[in-house]
């Protein structure tokens, strides 16, 4: 059986205290959720002080990016072991947002996802396809791509999960139809099936993202091939996150 996995993104909003202070009215909210995994992802400048204020809970912290170098001359940017060091338990990796504005292609998607799970922490590795590709039928094979690209040596560990987050439904209020989440999501898992074998196909935890809200987190999850979500905007309130994380109602 998969755990549903409900993970927050807070992309680059919230201060040290001001995410301290959600992670506060956040635990007391989720405590009651059992049997789904909870993640919440600060900024870096932030990720110690959601760690403080998240142990003892259920809610593990994770990061937005990192490197896959464990050190060296690369200014600005933070190692896997250095996020470890501050309690962070899982990354995310790939978000369209990192290939949209910063260069992220399959190939570094793999290094970093291979980072990540070699010091031992969880993975979310994010693809999914632009308004464009979609609308010129594309979107297994994009798909299929990003997964050959980024995740087909990785897709055996237990700590790696896919995000599916259709590049169209992310921050503009558009959610995939559960039919097309759920399209997208079992066309994943057979390749899953095809690269890594039935075992780790029936096994891999696939979250999608793209506007879920308390409102639409109930129909979406109610698909079989759909193991949770990651959610950026409406994680940012620890009442509609909770909602969502509490989606069995
Ligand atoms: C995201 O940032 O991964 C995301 C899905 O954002 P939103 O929920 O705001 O669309």
């Amino acid at each position: 059986m998969r755990t549903p996995m409900i993970a927050g993104n807070w992309k680059m909003y919230k201060t040290a205290r001001e995410a301290a202070e959600v992670l506060r009215a956040l635990r007391a909210l989720v405590e009651g959720a059992t049997n789904v995994d909870v993640c919440v992802c600060p900024p870096y400048t932030a990720l110690l002080a959601a760690v403080e204020a998240a142990k003892g809970s259920r809610i593990q912290v994770g990061a937005q990016d990192c490197h896959w170098e464990k050190e060296g001359a690369f200014t600005g940017e933070v190692s896997v072991p250095m996020l470890a060091d501050l309690g962070v338990g899982c990354v995310i990796v790939g978000h369209s947002e990192r290939r949209q504005h910063f260069g992220e292609t399959d190939a570094t998607v793999d290094k970093k996802i291979g980072a990540v799970l070699a010091h031992g922490l969880s993975c979310i590795g994010c693809l999914g396809e632009t308004l464009q590709e979609r609308e010129a039928g594309q979107t297994l094979a994009v798909l299929e791509r990003q997964v050959k690209g980024g995740f087909a040596r990785h897709l055996s560990a237990p700590r790696l999960v896919i995000a599916y987050e259709p590049v169209w439904a992310i921050g503009t209020g558009k959610t995939a139809t559960p039919t097309q989440a759920e399209e997208a999501h079992a066309f994943l898992r057979q390749l899953v099936g095809q690269l890594a074998g039935p075992a780790v196909a029936g096994s891999i935890r696939i979250l999608y993202g793209g506007s879920v809200k308390p409102d639409n987190i109930a129909a979406l999850m109610a698909q079989p091939n759909l193991d949770g979500a990651l959610v950026g905007g409406a994680s940012l309130d620890p009442n509609s996150f909770a909602k969502i994380v509490k989606f069995r109602g």
